[in-house]
């Protein structure tokens, strides 16, 4: 994976405008060294922009069937290159090989969703007040999308945010993470050999403190961001100043809700996936388990039982469970934050350590955590950790345990284990989320469905589903009086 990697600009590989690129170091299973990341600055930034804005107009004159088989065409490109992009990802964000897989499926899901999309949307006839008047919308692209991308779904979230976008007739300046940059251009080649028009998709790759500002730009019609909630937050309100609509994808510190009544084993089998799927590197992992204090035990014992047989490992092994976090600064900042909790009263009940596995003893690899006797005010039950760790917490009743789950600065998604359809109900209307699950993990929502986090997880729309479309496009409406 060794080399130099390049921005995608008017449909042409291209160097920085500085000649230089920087060295990214190991991959996080400490194996292979990867590829060097170009310096891009503002002026890579300017010219994907201007090719953006060159490229809108014909590609907004398409209809919305020839964009949506454009996506079409473009997710069997995806699907045809899987084994490929998957065993890429794989090294390069230490995702699991099953999960890589099960992302690019997801991408390929979310092209043909929207790419489907493309026969039947269209505008709505409004009923008129007046006699003879034909009332209607019709919708129109906003223009050029700036996408700004996290490393953890490094297919999928460009997708999420790019299918849309282009089926409502924008094109695009992508900046995905630097983490993640090889496998965006495995991506450049399926736009590439799928037929998308060159201007239509840009990318620029490089550090996101410093090309970042450049998307505040004129010339940028809306940005669309997914990420950290710090990062996103500044870019938002700086946009608003300069009058660019932001739509935000942000951060969670997502709650499993485990009631008395509930199918104990379901709900551990159910949490343990939850919160170590890719090692509890996405936005919707589990990271708060809130258990009737009546079965807290039980599930307890369960969840340890079950954490056994996981294997970390690295993430090319088709039996790996759980393979390295991204960095090790972030495998340090979870040692910190379980210590700290120690400190404060939680007791570790299984794992937490560092692992060495054969073949990365290089890599940042950690024994998934399941921590007990958390309290709401703990930093282990407020912040994100992006890791595999389980912080528990017991309540005496279902408003108890709505209380704690709203007791967070994050609202993205929660999840509930109940056999009662009552408390099923009054969970969903009582928490402070943009998904509610109901005997199902807090992640792994469906694309065809509207996510938008709450609080510090989101602001501005919707990704996923029709709502997405609503980022992308202005609805304009036109009266005609024909008597
Ligand atoms: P991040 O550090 O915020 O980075 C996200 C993107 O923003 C990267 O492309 C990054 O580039 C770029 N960036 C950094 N500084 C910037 C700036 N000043 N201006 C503009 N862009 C800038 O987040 P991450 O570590 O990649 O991803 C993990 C976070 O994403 C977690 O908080 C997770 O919960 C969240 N996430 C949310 C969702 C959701 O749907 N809600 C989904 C997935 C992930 P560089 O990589 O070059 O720094």
């Amino acid at each position: 994976m060794s080399g130099n990697l390049l921005n995608f600009i008017n449909g042409q590989y291209e160097p920085p405008e500085s000649g230089e690129w920087q060295i990214r170091g190991r991959s996080p299973d400490g194996a292979t060294d990867l590829a060097m990341l170009p310096e891009s600055d503002s002026r890579d930034v300017v010219r994907a922009v201007e090719s953006a804005r060159a490229a809108q107009r014909q590609w907004a004159a398409r209809s919305t069937f020839e964009r949506g088989e454009s996506l079409q065409r473009l997710a069997c490109e995806l699907g045809s290159r899987a084994d490929d992009i998957a065993a890429e990802m794989c090294v390069e964000v230490g995702k699991p090989i099953n999960e890589a897989h099960a992302e690019i499926e997801n991408a390929v899901k979310v092209l043909k969703f929207y790419g489907g999309l493309g026969h039947t949307l269209g505008g709505e006839v409004i009923p008129s007040t007046r006699d003879n008047v034909h009332l209607y919308t019709k919708a129109e692209p906003r223009g050029v999308v700036g996408a700004i991308t996290p490393w953890n779904f490094p297919i999928n979230l460009p997708i999420v945010k790019l299918a849309p976008a282009l089926l409502a007739g924008n094109t695009a300046v992508w900046k995905p993470a630097s983490a993640g940059a090889s496998t965006s251009m495995k991506l450049v080649e399926c736009f590439r050999a799928g037929d998308i028009p060159p201007g239509v998709i840009n990318l620029v790759l490089g550090s996101g403190a410093k090309i970042g500002p450049a998307f505040l730009s004129p010339n940028i019609d809306v940005i669309s961001f997914t990420g950290s909630t710090e990062v996103g937050q500044d870019l938002r309100s700086k946009a608003s100043r300069v009058g660019i609509p932001c739509l935000l994808e942000l951060g969670g510190k997502n709650a499993m809700v485990v009631l008395a009544d509930a199918d104990i084993e379901a709900a551990a089998t159910t949490a343990v996936q939850g919160a170590f799927g890719y090692a509890g590197q996405k936005c919707t992992a589990t990271s708060r388990l809130i258990a009737d204090e009546s079965v807290a035990d039980a599930l307890l014992a369960r969840i340890e039982n079950l954490m056994d047989s996981l294997e970390v490992g690295m993430p090319q092994t088709s039996t790996t469970n759980i393979g390295p976090l991204i960095s090790g600064n972030s495998v340090e900042k979870t040692l910190v934050e379980i210590d700290d909790a120690i400190g404060a009263g939680a007791r570790v009940v299984a794992g937490g350590d560092r692992v060495t596995v054969h073949g990365g003893e290089r890599g940042h690899f950690l024994a998934p955590a399941l921590v007990s006797d958390v309290t709401p005010d703990m930093m282990l039950a407020q912040k994100e950790l992006f890791a595999p760790v389980i912080a528990l917490m017991t309540v005496n009743s279902l408003d108890h345990a709505i209380d704690l789950v709203n007791a967070s600065t994050y609202g993205l998604s929660a999840a509930i284990f109940t056999r009662d359809l009552q408390s099923a109900f009054l969970f969903s209307e009582g928490v402070r989320v943009g998904a509610v699950q109901v005997n199902l993990p807090t992640s792994g929502l469906e694309y065809q469905a509207p996510l938008g986090g709450r609080a510090n997880s989101g602001a501005g729309g919707y990704e996923g589903g029709l709502a997405a479309l609503n980022t992308y496009r202005h609805l304009k409406t036109t009266a005609i009086s024909y008597s």
